[in-house]
């Protein structure tokens, strides 16, 4: 493969800014002295975040591709309507949506199991050779569901990443969870032997929850698929930029940005009605508010960006 000498410092340039941050040992004052040099040695590049829905987002610069939990199918489920999801739902696959948006990848970073994270993984795996993260359940599920055995990494929190353009660190985390008993959908793990290939959307078990942080073309990016979040793991943690997600227990967006040190920018995700059209402007399922708020609150930016709509930064 070849590496430009500005993408080998690039590199090097991230993965130092990203192993001090990972471990929370910078003050403020080394933070700007190593930014100042990062300057100096890395020029920081526009990077761009694509916006597939639910926390399916694409993020691209200087020519390499991260994909997030990217599911562009769609299949109604309910999920938002009253009633809530179908649990009898199939769970489907549609090359003919995906192929309309997805083009390359060089790796796809799965945050959870659920039936709104994952299906479209192995299709667009198997497409793109992307290289895929994920914990055991995650994976296994993938492998139930026919994804490339080869292109799977197994990762569990605490990994730390370089791929050729960006890095990626792994991080424990917690999917949201809500109502008097504090519960979230589907929970479970399927550790071990792979299971019988998923049917329904009860089948894609929760599997544990995974956070990443991304830093390519010189912005940390803390990408959180789920309003939930380990405090221990992302204490004093240094980003740039936060994709949260609304929902969960009261409060919980304001304890994730006071467990951060203080960031510039949130992104909302995962804040549409997925049942509704991709190709038509998103549908707040009536998170978006309390996210504003939030983040307004800690001082940062908020930014939104509509379905297939692309935020430079
Ligand atoms: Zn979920």
């Amino acid at each position: 493969m070849t590496v430009t000498r500005r993408g080998v410092l690039r590199g090097t340039a991230a993965a130092a800014v990203g192993a001090a941050g990972a471990v929370g040992i910078r003050s403020a004052a080394d933070a700007a002295t190593q930014r100042g040099t990062e300057g100096s040695a890395v020029q920081r590049e526009p990077v761009e975040f694509t916006w597939w829905g639910n926390h399916a987002w694409q993020i691209r610069s200087g020519g390499v591709t991260v994909l997030t939990d990217p599911w562009l199918t769609r299949f109604k489920t309910g999920t938002y309507s009253p009633e809530g999801a179908d649990d009898t739902t199939r769970i489907v696959s549609k090359p003919a949506i995906i192929d309309k948006y997805v083009t390359t990848a060089d790796a796809i970073l799965v945050h959870h199991g659920h039936y709104d994270h994952l299906p479209d993984v192995p299709y667009i795996a198997r497409r793109t050779k992307a290289t895929v993260l994920g914990n055991e359940t995650h994976l296994n599920l993938l492998r139930a569901l026919r994804a490339p055995e080869d292109q799977l990494s197994q990762v569990v929190g605490g990994e730390y990443l370089p791929f050729t353009g960006f890095t990626v660190e792994v991080f424990r985390s917690l999917h949201s969870c809500g109502g008097a008993r504090h519960q979230f959908a589907y929970p479970g793990t399927r550790p071990g032997a792979v299971p019988p290939k998923p049917r329904t959307i009860a089948d894609l078990v929760e599997g544990g929850t995974l956070a990443y942080v991304i830093t390519i073309g010189g912005l940390r990016i803390l990408s959180l698929s789920t309003a939930g979040f380990d405090p221990i793991s992302l204490k004093d943690l240094e980003v740039d930029v936060v994709l949260a997600a609304p929902g969960g227990e009261p409060g919980v967006t304001d304890r994730l940005l006071a467990t951060l040190k203080p960031v510039r920018t949130v992104v909302a995700t995962h804040w549409d009605d997925f049942d509704q059209p991709l190709d038509e402007p998103a549908v707040d399922w009536g998170g978006l508010a309390k996210l504003r708020a939030s983040a307004l609150a800690a001082g940062a930016d908020f930014k939104t960006v509509d379905h297939l709509q692309t935020l430079t930064l």
